[in-house]
């Protein structure tokens, strides 16, 4: 035979082999729609920042990207439809329970969460927290509103989905992507207000990128270190923690008034290294001496927050994260010192 027919005989029979993988041959991905600019619409294909986000459904935004079938066998469920300010704990508990009990099935190799942005990195950290599986769980949202020119929103959900259903995805952990580039949703944080490019780990990283619906992994699979793991399989409601954001001249009606309100925690988006006025550092003394969990950020966007005199450093949550891992803990009943550990500032 000439090295011409065997050329050909091997072309044929890759040509059978494409044809005969159907979509049921793939990695089952179940996709959590949420709402947010990935499923935003607007009545101007320019204008990227007046539009209605979660205005379209999760059947619309699967029939939007055909390819997704070429990597995976999709099913999607609508959880809510709102703007990512509008994520409640109830809607987070909702997804969570969900995505746990679906991961239990054989046949799902993976889920996918689509969430506007603004948010995002609060429910993926929650998800990374309260999902107990080795299975990939991504996050995904857009910058774009599905009708802007450009809109960013099919291309991070195609490659969404082609992550949750790649075997080196496992054991990492969630991860949030967008534009191209996954990071871990423990450390990921969304860094500018308009930019496709805004989620960065400032200090981790990303975890890898993608060319085309190839993922590249950067580094073995692992898992942030100190993650904890929490059940909320019987909970039906998060405890209140507040933030309270840092600022010269800062006295502590607003700590007061958080108190009144019902809070359980509270979280101080602080200056640099956890600093705070004279009279908000002395209140959380007193409130941490009380054995009131006071979680001492910074709002500086990136860092450590090491060990405080009054509160709790918040190692590397900021602040809205911090909030996050503060109602958790509480939730399940740590110690100051549980507590303390989970933020690795002991
Ligand atoms: N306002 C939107 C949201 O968070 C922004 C976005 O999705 O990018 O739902």
């Amino acid at each position: 035979m000439s090295l011409c027919s065997i050329r050909l005989l091997s072309a044929i029979a890759l040509c059978i082999a494409s044809f005969g993988a159907s979509a049921a041959d793939k990695p089952g991905v179940v996709i959590y729609a949420t709402g947010g600019t990935i499923a935003g619409a607007s009545k101007s294909n320019t204008d990227t920042t007046n539009y209605t986000a979660g205005s379209l459904g999760i059947d619309v935004l699967i029939k939007a990207v055909p390819e997704l079938n070429d990597v995976a066998t999709v099913s999607g469920e609508q959880i809510s439809n709102v703007s990512s300010s509008n994520v409640s704990s109830a809607i987070l508990l909702k997804l969570s329970k969900a995505i746990n009990a679906k991961l239990a099935a054989p046949d799902i190799h993976g889920a996918v969460v689509t969430h506007g942005t603004d948010t995002l990195e609060e429910s993926a950290l929650f998800l990374d927290l309260t999902v107990k599986s080795s299975k990939p769980v991504v996050i995904v949202g857009a910058m774009r509103p599905a009708t802007a020119i450009s809109a960013d929103g099919p291309m991070n959900l195609l490659e969404a989905v082609a992550l949750a259903a790649s075997k080196d995805a496992e054991n990492r952990g969630a991860m949030v992507l967008l534009n191209d580039r996954f990071a871990s949703a423990y450390y990921v944080t969304k860094t500018n207000s308009t930019v496709v490019d805004t989620f960065r780990a400032v200090e981790q990283g990303y975890l890898g990128m993608f060319t085309g619906t190839v993922p590249h992994f950067y580094y073995e699979a692992a898992k942030p270190v100190g993650k904890p793991f929490f059940d909320v399989s019987k909970t039906e409601s998060l405890p209140r923690v507040d933030v309270i954001y840092t600022y010269e001249d800062q006295d502590i009606a607003l700590i007061d008034a958080a108190i009144a309100a019902g809070a359980k925690g509270i979280v101080i988006a602080g200056s640099g290294n956890g600093a705070m006025t004279a009279a908000v550092k002395a209140k959380v003394a007193e409130l941490s001496k009380k054995g009131f969990p006071v979680v001492v950020s910074t709002r500086t966007g990136s860092g450590f927050v090491s060990k405080k005199e009054a509160g709790i450093g918040s190692g590397f949550m900021n602040p809205q994260k911090a909030r996050i891992l503060l109602m958790l803990a509480i939730n399940d009943g740590a110690s100051d010192e549980k507590i303390r550990s989970y933020f690795g500032t002991f």
